[in-house]
């Protein structure tokens, strides 16, 4: 699927669009900790004398992994942002939500746009929700299993010989 706006040729006024998010989205972008998600968008365009502005809605999720149990589950998101774009001779160019393009130009590609929405918008912890209940949904199982690990782990590190030379180190002064 292209996500691309046709804007050449479009009457003075308001237009509508709609995209599905294709299941592979993510994997045209390399660096993308993202690998799946579903989401609907709506463009709404109105076009001006010599501007465009762009209202942009996107629904949909992205799988995540909890950083609380590291399971992997998916994140709603709604998003709401606006694009401005004006044209001129000189050609492109662009600042946070304003995009100069050249007058040459016919189509504007919101590929780019679509992903930066969405991955901007991701929270930075990422835990699994609440039930209708307000239960945590998190593998409860994997938790255990996470806090014997780190206690595991914690008791070793003590008796750690590194540890011990140092500690005697430490004493030594
Ligand atoms: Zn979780």
């Amino acid at each position: 699927m292209k996500y691309v706006i046709p804007f050449k040729g479009l009457k003075i006024g308001k237009h509508h669009f709609t995209f599905e998010l294709d299941p592979l989205f993510f994997e045209q972008f390399d660096s993308s900790e993202i690998k799946r998600g579903k989401c609907a968008i709506e463009v709404t365009l109105y076009k001006n004398q010599d501007m465009m502005e762009l209202s942009f809605k996107l629904k949909g999720y992205v799988e995540v992994t909890c950083d609380r149990c590291l399971e992997p589950f998916d994140l709603p998101f709604q998003i709401s942002e606006s694009l401005y774009v004006k044209f001129s001779e000189e050609g492109n160019g662009q600042t946070d939500d304003l995009l100069i393009l050249s007058e040459k130009e016919h189509e504007l590609d919101i590929t780019q746009n679509i992903y930066e929405y969405i991955i901007l918008h991701l929270p930075y912890q990422r835990i699994h929700p609440e039930d209708k209940f307000g239960n945590s949904m998190c593998n409860k199982e994997m938790i255990l299993h996470l806090n014997e690990y780190l206690t595991d782990h914690e008791a070793k590190e003590d008796t750690d010989p590194r540890w011990e030379q140092l500690r005697s180190l430490l004493n030594n002064n």
